[in-house]
Parts: C-alpha cells; sequence; structure tokens
C-alpha cells in the first residue's frame, strides 16, 4: 500500500509505501486531547516505510501509562502527522486524517475503550481493548 499526506498547511508532506501493520481507533486520554475529543484513528507501520518529503516535523514526548510516547507534527500548523512508543520507534502509527486519501483506512478495532468517553459509538461487530492488546 502506497499513499501520500500531509500537515493541513502544506509545509509537511510525506510519502508512506508498505503493508499497514494494524489499522484502528485509539480511544486514551491523550488522542482525544489531540483529535478534539474522539479517538485518533492510525495505521501502524514500519518506520522505514514512511518517509517525510518536504519540511521537517517537530516532537513532543508525553508521559503514559505504556512509556513514554512521541508525536510528530507540524510545528506551523499542528496537525499531528504520526506517533510511536519510545520504546518501540521502528512503528509508527501514522494519523489517518492526514493522508490525501483518508478513504484507504479500515479500522480493525479498538483500543484503550477504558478511557472512551460514555458518548462515543464503539464498533461492536470489531474487536476491542481495555487499554493496549497484549
Ligand atoms: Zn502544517
Ligand atoms: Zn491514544
Amino acid at each position: 500500500m502506497k499513499f501520500d499526506g500531509g500537515c493541513l498547511c502544506g509545509l509537511i508532506r510525506y510519502q508512506a509505501d508498505g503493508e499497514p501493520l494494524a489499522q484502528g481507533a485509539c480511544h486514551c486520554r491523550d488522542c482525544q486531547y489531540l483529535s478534539g475529543g474522539g479517538p485518533a484513528y492510525t495505521i501502524m507501520m514500519q518506520r522505514s516505510c514512511f518517509h517525510v518529503r518536504k519540511g521537517e516535523p517537530r516532537t513532543h514526548r508525553s508521559k503514559t501509562a505504556a512509556g513514554i510516547y512521541v508525536r510528530e507534527f507540524c510545528a506551523e500548523c499542528g496537525t499531528h502527522l504520526l506517533g510511536y512508543n519510545e520504546a518501540t520507534p521502528e512503528f509508527v502509527a501514522v494519523r489517518v486524517g492526514t493522508m490525501d486519501e483518508p478513504g484507504f483506512f479500515k479500522p480493525q478495532g479498538h483500543i484503550w475503550v477504558d478511557s472512551a468517553p460514555k458518548w462515543h459509538p464503539i464498533d461492536k461487530k470489531l474487536p476491542k481493548w481495555p487499554r493496549n492488546p497484549n
């Protein structure tokens, strides 16, 4: 699977080329802050499949229950492009909203549903985990 994407203002552009390892929604509190209230929809890929073609993302580190999580974002418009656990930087979760064609996304599950607000629907046909999958 090959796709292009970038941030809202266009300063950062990327191309990803490789098979998604997983696709889904993360309902953790950190993702809610950054999404505006809902989960983060992401595609997990090998870092080596993700190529920044233009611009230079800034990074932000936050302490989470699962360790230090690093997020890369555009310093100009604030769009978050991807995130990864500092312990496993070889795997990145690319934010679906940054894809030029987000319609390719096929959600396979929900994680951190224990943190999801009650008003947010969870697709009952998909597997879900209270926190991170094992
Ligand atoms: Zn931008
Ligand atoms: Zn999250």
